[in-house]
This record gives structure tokens, C-alpha cells and sequence, in this order.
């Protein structure tokens, strides 16, 4: 990569970065107001004492650090989660955009739009996984719209010069996951929940769109992280054995595994058993 390259690799990632402040700090809200029927376009207000939050405190990151983590009118603390989930969400961004112009290594597709879809997922990714810890729930306010973005992102993408190919697998791969996921709740209901089936389909989208090996990979990538992490808590004692442990999370991490890694590690595997 040339000296040039490289400088306009790492201006797309600030930006990307800085526009994944700001929705982090979007999410934040949203994880908090959707499970709790809030309406998003409320003003923000301490849940102590009902102060506004004033512009100037609303700012990702820097706003916690200068209240030193603390409303400014009853100075209840305010979790550390929120800039955390801003940082996290500004580096996914980032580094999603710059892997978008890699496009030997994860092909993201000859237009901006099918980035714009993958940040989408990020974004629903962060504020899922928040919501399923807090609640052991996946709201259908957040899922079910999801299959219409990512859908028709994609499928704007193909209208844009984007193979019609990756976009009728993506469909065929979200309809394969969504029934996989389907059998297994069917098979332990106790095990999955609806939310986790109505999810797979959302995921089996997204990992398609790039390959089949991308697809395999991300979904059995969700089955060993979170067999792992339970077996981990199990022997821990931190859960028991009928304590629900969310696996929307793990379906999210394993489909960002397929996303990024998918296909170099299909083509490997298969390489091994081939040869
Ligand atoms: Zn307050």
C-alpha cells in the first residue's frame, strides 16, 4: 500500500470513528428508552432528580469525563457503560470503514451502501446485545425493522452495480439461519428464545451477503462462544444450570467472526480437508 493509501485509510477511519460517537451515544439512549417504552424523542433527563441534560453534557465521552461520571445537578453517578459503549461503538466504526476499502480481504462491495448496511449491523449489534443483557430480551421494534434495511441497503447496493448473486443468497441465508434456529427452539423450547430465531434471520443476511463460508463460520462461531462461556460460568458456579444465559450476544460476536474472518477461515478449513 502506498504512503498515500494509507493517509486516506486512516481519514476514512477518524471519520468513521468520530460518526461512531455519535451513534453510540444515540444507542445509549436507545438501549435505555426502548425496553422501557420511553419515547426517543423525549429530552434527556437525569432519572434522580429529573434535570435536563444541557447540550453541552451530551457530549460522547468528553461530557462523563468532565462531570467526572456524575449528574451535574444531584451528582447520582452515571455509569461508566455509557462512554464505553460510545468508544466501543466508534472503534467498530472505524475499523468496519477501513477494512470497506480493503476489499481483497473482506469484500464489502463495490459501493458505499453496502458499508453503510454493515454499520447499520454494527449499530443494531452494540444496542441488541445491551438490551439482551439488561432485559434477556431482543425487541422486535429493533429486529423485525432490521430485515428491511438490511434488505433494502443491499439491495440498492446491487442496483448500484453489486452482484444480484450475493443478494438472493443473502436472502436464501437469512431464511436458512432464521429455520436452523427455528428447528433448534422447537427441539428445546426452553433453550432459545423467539427473539434469538427472529435475530438469526437478520444475521444469516448479513453473513450470507459475503459467502457461504462466511455464513458456515459466523454461525457455528455463536455455538462454540457461547458453549464456552457457559461451560466458563457453569464451573465458576456464576450461573446454574437452568440460569438463562442470553445468546443473542453470542450470535452477534459469531456473526461478526464470519463478517471479518469468514471466508479466509472457510478457505482454510477447506483447504485442510481437500488436501
Ligand atoms: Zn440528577
Amino acid at each position: 500500500m502506498t504512503a498515500l493509501a494509507a493517509e486516506i485509510v486512516v481519514a476514512f477511519a477518524v471519520l468513521a470513528g468520530v460518526f461512531g460517537l455519535v451513534i453510540g451515544s444515540f444507542l445509549n439512549v436507545v438501549a435505555y428508552r426502548v425496553p422501557a417504552g420511553i419515547p426517543l424523542t423525549r429530552d434527556s433527563r437525569c432519572p434522580e432528580c429529573d434535570t435536563p441534560v444541557r447540550a453541552w453534557q451530551n457530549v460522547p465521552v468528553a461530557s462523563w469525563v468532565a462531570l467526572r461520571g456524575r449528574c451535574a445537578g444531584c451528582r447520582t453517578p452515571i455509569s461508566a457503560r455509557y462512554p464505553v459503549v460510545e468508544v466501543v461503538t466508534a472503534l467498530a466504526f472505524a475499523g468496519i470503514a477501513a477494512a470497506s476499502l480493503n476489499t481483497s480481504s473482506v469484500p464489502f462491495g463495490p459501493t458505499v451502501v453496502v458499508l453503510v448496511a454493515y454499520l447499520y449491523f454494527a449499530a443494531v449489534s452494540v444496542v441488541l446485545t445491551l438490551i439482551d443483557q439488561d432485559t434477556r430480551r431482543l425487541p422486535n421494534a429493533i429486529v423485525l425493522p432490521s430485515y428491511a434495511v438490511a434488505l433494502g441497503l443491499l439491495a440498492l447496493a446491487c442496483v448500484a452495480g453489486a452482484d444480484w448473486g450475493s443478494f438472493w443468497r443473502a436472502v436464501l441465508g437469512g431464511a436458512l439461519l432464521y429455520a436452523f434456529y427455528a428447528v433448534l427452539r422447537g427441539i428445546r423450547p426452553g433453550g432459545m428464545g423467539g427473539g434469538d430465531v427472529k435475530l438469526a434471520g437478520v444475521v444469516g443476511i448479513y453473513l450470507a451477503w459475503l459467502g457461504w463460508g462466511s455464513l458456515a463460520v459466523g454461525a457455528f462461531a455463536a455455538f462454540v462462544l457461547g458453549g464456552v462461556v457457559g461451560l466458563a460460568l457453569l464451573t465458576l458456579q456464576r450461573a446454574g444450570r437452568h440460569t438463562a444465559i442470553p445468546f443473542g450476544p453470542w450470535m452477534l460476536v459469531g456473526a461478526w467472526i464470519g463478517i471479518l474472518a469468514g471466508e479466509p477461515l472457510a478457505n482454510w478449513y477447506t483447504g485442510l480437508v481437500v488436501a
